[in-house]
């Protein structure tokens, strides 16, 4: 079958790999019918994380499932899913927890198309057959009159959007966010809705992006163009989303005295500065870490089957499936590739 490759630093190619096949009762068969780009994935294939040779590409989309073990219940051959970026087995004490993004069965970071992060091959969805090892745990059945480009990115970064705001005005009802996009192309634009659909007081998008701060302005956010200089005010949840110590730097300076501070970024390439000295003097609540997608999807589904997210709205550009080695490198906020109902598998 083919699979969307990066043999090397920007260079992704089609290559001919092994197809999947069942390994256990409770596994299922997908071809993927579309696949988000995900913020990270421009990192990985520019190198920036050494890999280990060639890896697959592509964790976000949705898929119809083609085979399924004995042992699986409440799915069908034929169903759409959304299925998890992450490996997640759905019974160890991790998973039980919602924690499902540390699986105690699985080496950390075990995702599809990460193959530099986690040292191990799970397969990619830019592909014609992908195996998924525990399909009731990491599958989220989606209705077959919903296009599959709309929810293509739900797998990874409109849950990460989602989790950066949902427990804080959960918490907190009416409060107003701040998203600050200094690097991050699409979870902030997430978060964004997230927080809107949620009855955020006001949602503010500030960011020296003018291409974001215009889709944010769409979504019903208020842009603020900035250099993250100095914020204007403060706010009782802060979302960052971003790379670079300034943008962190304003982030932090404007939460609220015992405001949230939730961040949603890796901020790899080496330490970066944090001013423990003024989160703890303001009682600033930092909060860090990956997205349980497996555990979120449940949740994350409803909203958008009731119209209350509407992922479509951030998507900047949608390619054939042929068009993707060449799409797969160019600047775009969020990428979809989607399979043409003509096009062959090449099982
Ligand atoms: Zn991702
Ligand atoms: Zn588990």
């Amino acid at each position: 079958m083919r699979q969307l490759t990066c043999t090397e630093p920007n260079t992704i190619v089609w290559q001919d790999v092994p197809e999947p096949r069942l390994q256990g009762d409770g596994e299922a068969l997908v071809r993927p019918l579309s696949v988000a780009r995900c913020d990270i994935d421009l990192f990985l294939a520019s190198g920036l994380f050494p890999s280990r040779g060639p890896f697959a590409l592509g964790h976000e989309g949705v898929s119809e499932i083609v085979a399924l073990g004995d042992g699986v219940r409440g799915l069908e051959i034929g169903q759409r899913v959304v299925v998890s970026f992450q490996i997640s087995c759905g019974t160890c004490r991790s998973c039980a927890a919602g924690h499902t993004a540390n699986c105690d069965r699985y080496p950390v970071l075990s995702d599809y198309g990460m193959q530099p992060l986690s040292g191990t091959e799970y397969g990619g969805m830019l592909s014609d057959v992908l195996r998924v090892p525990h399909a009731q745990a990491m599958c989220a059945p989606v209705r077959s009159d919903v296009d599959p480009v709309a929810l293509a990115s739900v797998s990874d970064n409109v849950l990460d959007g989602y989790r950066a705001v949902a427990p804080h005005l959960s918490a907190q009802p009416g409060a107003e966010v701040l998203i600050v996009c200094h690097g991050l192309k699409s979870v902030p634009l997430y978060a964004a809705q997230a927080a809107i659909a949620l009855g955020a007081g006001r949602v503010d998008y500030a960011s020296d992006d003018d291409e974001a701060l215009a889709i944010a302005e769409r979504l019903g956010a208020r842009p603020l163009r900035t250099d993250f200089e100095k914020p204007e005010r403060r706010y009782p949840i802060v979302v960052d989303a971003g790379l670079t110590p300034n943008g962190l730097r304003y982030a932090i300076r404007a939460t609220d005295p015992e405001g949230i501070l939730q961040c949603v970024s890796f901020y790899a390439g080496g330490d970066t500065p944090m001013p423990l000295g003024r989160l703890y003097t303001f009682g600033i609540r930092f909060f860090t870490g990956r997205a349980h997608a497996a555990a979120l999807l449940p949740e994350v589904m409803p909203l958008i089957a009731a119209g209350r997210l509407r992922p479509a709205d951030v998507t900047t550009r949608v390619v054939d499936w042929e068009d993707a080695p060449a799409a797969w490198a160019e600047p775009a906020i969020k990428l979809v590739v989607r399979r043409d109902h003509t096009t062959r598998s090449t099982r």
